[in-house]
This record gives structure tokens, C-alpha cells and sequence, in this order.
């Protein structure tokens, strides 16, 4: 299967393989059991743009970041953003299942300092 690609990037397989996707660049893609396909080649270049850099630094309390597979990591334990998605997961469907705190309702009582650990659920 061929796609022209719309986006301006994305990653396949990273950091052991980065398939940098500019704008206008016809790939050939496959389904390989993950949501995203996989980029197996880029057929044309498209339009050249700025290279994408990796982020080494949190955006969110600008501790180091950890790469591990495909993914970034904060290794930092109070980083905001890892406390409050560790509090979403906690109450979303699947876990606690808890229908009356939604992402925006914990985020604002998060945000307020009422909520930051989950042991803080247990009163
Ligand atoms: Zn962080």
C-alpha cells in the first residue's frame, strides 16, 4: 500500500530506525498488528523541511528524558504530567472505573493541588 504522506512527520520504530515522513513524501506502508502502520521505504522525497529533533528534556518539569523502545520517558517521580496520567489511568474504565472523574474534572482538581497521589483516593 502506497500514502502520500499529509503530515509534516512522524516516527516509525524509534530511535532504532527513524523514518523521518515530510510533507508530500510517497511511502509504502504495512499493517503489522500496531494502530500506526509501519513505513517500510520512502518511495519520493517530498518537499525538504526542517529535520525533526528529538526531545531530551521534559516539557513539563525539564527533567532528562529516557528512551526505551518507541517511547520517551520522565524518570522524574513528581513530574506533573507523569502524576496526573498516572491518576487518569488509575480512574479510567478497565482500572477503578470511576465514570464521575473524567480526564478534565481529575486534571482540574489536580491542577487545584485537592489530588495528586492515588493512595489519596483512599480516605
Ligand atoms: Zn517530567
Amino acid at each position: 500500500m502506497h500514502l502520500v504522506c499529509m503530515l509534516k512527520l512522524a516516527l516509525q520504530k524509534f530511535p532504532q530506525r527513524i523514518v523521518f515522513l515530510q510533507l508530500f513524501h510517497l511511502v509504502s506502508i504495512s499493517k503489522r498488528g500496531d494502530v500506526i502502520p509501519a513505513v517500510e521505504e520512502v518511495i519520493e522525497k517530498g518537499k525538504i523541511l526542517s529535520p525533526f529533533k528529538i526531545i531530551k528534556i521534559c516539557p513539563s518539569c525539564n527533567h532528562e528524558l529516557f528512551i526505551e523502545g518507541a517511547h520517551l520517558f520522565c524518570m522524574n517521580d513528581e513530574c506533573p504530567k507523569r502524576l496526573l496520567g498516572t491518576l487518569q489511568y488509575f480512574v479510567s474504565r478497565g482500572q477503578m472505573d470511576i465514570e464521575s472523574l473524567g480526564d478534565k474534572t481529575l486534571e482540574f482538581l489536580f491542577d487545584k493541588g485537592f489530588i495528586k497521589y492515588i493512595n489519596e483516593f483512599m480516605v
